[in-house]
């Protein structure tokens, strides 16, 4: 859903899916790079690069990739 509650505390999205962390605790595993903005649930254009991928999301920019394990 597109909706928005203004509860104050920004909902944080699954990176796998898109959908609200109620919803979906996360289903990426952890070398997947996100598909999706944890802040708003856009899908995220991601390049995959020789030392791992970068994430973008069109409204809040460059996505922080998750430390390399
Ligand atoms: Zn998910
Ligand atoms: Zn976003």
């Amino acid at each position: 859903m597109t909706d928005r509650n203004g509860a104050g505390a920004d909902p944080e999205h699954c990176p796998g899916c898109g959908r609200p962390v109620d919803e979906c605790g996360g289903c990426t595993r952890a070398l997947d790079p996100p598909r999706f903005c944890t802040r708003c649930g856009r899908r995220l254009t991601v390049a995959v690069t020789p030392g791992g991928f970068r994430a973008r999301c069109r409204d809040h920019g460059p996505v922080a990739a998750p430390p390399a394990a």
